[in-house]
């Protein structure tokens, strides 16, 4: 390979298997089915293999894609900026100025006093930050014993072993040594598979109601934070009911308990609104972005922190002990601003919500009258189809990703991505997808349901 200009698929397959290690991946079935399918370019919403054969990307990369592949704007920012300066950090009093405008422009964007921008490069380490910021932030209050994050079953919010730890993934924790000590998992807002026969408003306040049990048995005055999700997305775009967000906040104003909310997928337009705090009302002492900040083109994630927080971590005497080599890298932060820059200019988020998220709602509800669909969930362009082949009872009946991962394959094979969570897919496009698109993505997902029959 290292000396062919042009190597074939065939021979990317083959050195891929033997030297790259796939994150999330069982390299034995990699193996089995002849090695991963070699992404060659993107235009747009659709990907292109080596072998010429597109794919609508009904996942936008992993969530992050928001404004499309193959922006020329993009590209041109970031040969200036490396141009200008390809590198520099913020540790010993220095700093850059697209680093400083863009901590501005997120300022201005983000709800009212989230005015402060703590850089990382992806949304684990962003959300590892925010465990340091919460920790000392009581350290700074005179309570160190408040250590205890609480996060929730479902729940993703990373893979570092902080953040994995904070993951509500049984299969996160498959490995020795996770979770760390002092962080705890509350039940998720699942109405769907948990709700009985509760009507959604109810489940939506018992689940809540399960958050106030696990502070009291850890001990309100233990607990540092809540980190949630507004939309649980990794975990199967689980949508609260309307009563959890506001009970959620009740009780962690009650206890004092700091509000992390990690928008690494909901931020940057995915449910209609620029952040999903906005969509659901909810007011965070800190937010986690990350994925559609730049559209995914470079990586670059921020804690972004309310007045009243940054006030005590970071404008008292001392320092905070916490940083990356990366945070805040100059050309990242072009990149990000000038992808915020083509939302506003295009209006794409208002277009999102709108127009195109509630088509996209619409569209992917007309699957429910297939034989193996359960429930059509979402909000704007975030979206879960549970398949089924117990309708009425709401159970999954074939073994866990029973009927998902055929079907998600099967999609593949189809052109079009999507995810296999365990026994719904996931969608998340780009957010400039049209109206054809997304009727190619719903024909493409019922002919290959219809595959399965
Ligand atoms: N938080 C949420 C809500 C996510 O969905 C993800 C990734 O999917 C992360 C955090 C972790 O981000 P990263 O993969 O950039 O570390």
């Amino acid at each position: 390979l290292r000396n062919d200009p042009s190597p074939s698929t065939a021979t990317l397959k083959a050195v891929d298997l033997a030297h790259h290690l796939h994150p999330f991946t069982d390299h034995q079935e990699l193996r089995g089915d002849g090695g991963a399918r070699v992404i060659a370019s993107g235009k747009g919403c659709y990907l292109t293999d080596t072998e010429g054969a597109r794919l609508l990307d009904g996942m936008g990369g992993l969530w992050c894609v928001n404004i499309g592949y193959g922006r020329p704007e993009l590209a041109e920012v970031a040969a200036r900026q490396m141009q200008e300066l390809p590198y520099y950090n913020s540790f010993f009093k220095t700093t850059m100025p697209a680093t400083v405008q863009l901590a501005e422009d997120l300022a201005a964007l983000t709800p009212e006093g989230l005015n402060r921008a703590f850089f990382s490069n992806s949304g684990s380490e962003a959300n590892d930050t925010n465990i340091r910021i919460a920790r000392m932030y009581w350290q700074k209050q005179g309570q160190p014993d408040r250590t205890v994050i609480v996060s929730r079953n479902l729940a993703y919010h990373g893979s570092t072993i902080a953040a994995a730890s904070l993951t509500g993934l049984a299969s996160m924790h498959d490995i020795p040594g996770i979770p760390i000590p002092d962080i705890v998992h509350a039940p998720a807002p699942f109405w769907w598979a948990n709700g009985g026969d509760m009507s959604p408003e109810e489940f939506g306040l018992q689940a809540a109601r399960g958050l106030e049990e696990t502070i009291l048995a850890v001990g309100p005055e233990r607990v540092a934070a809540f980190i949630g999700e507004p939309v649980q997305g990794a975990g199967g775009v689980i949508v609260p009911p309307s009563t959890y967000w506001p009970e959620v906040q009740r009780i962690c104003r009650k206890y004092g308990i700091l509000l992390i909310v990690d928008e690494v997928i909901c931020g940057f337009g995915r449910t209609g609104r620029w952040f999903g705090s906005q969509t659901f009302d909810i007011a965070p002492d800190i937010m986690t972005v990350a994925k559609g900040m730049s559209s995914g083109y470079l990586p670059i994630s921020a804690s972004i922190v309310h007045d009243r927080v940054a006030e005590v971590v970071f404008d008292g005497p001392g320092r905070f002990p916490h940083g990356y080599t990366y945070s805040g890298h100059p050309v990242a932060a072009a990149v990000a601003r000038e992808n915020i820059a083509i939302m506003k200019r295009e209006g794409v988020v208002e277009r999102v919500g709108g127009d195109i998220g509630p088509y996209f709602q619409e569209r992917l509800a007309t699957l429910l009258d297939h034989e193996l669909v359960g429930e059509v969930r979402g909000v704007s362009l975030m979206a879960a189809v549970e398949l089924t082949r117990d309708k009425k009872g709401r159970s999954a009946v074939e073994p866990l990703g029973g009927l998902a991962t055929p079907v998600r394959n099967a999609c593949f094979e189809n052109g079009l991505t999507t995810r296999a969570v365990r026994d719904c897919l996931v969608f998340s496009p780009p957010l400039v997808i049209s109206r054809a698109e997304v009727d190619e993505l719903v024909s493409i997902l019922r002919r290959s349901l219809d595959q399965q029959l």
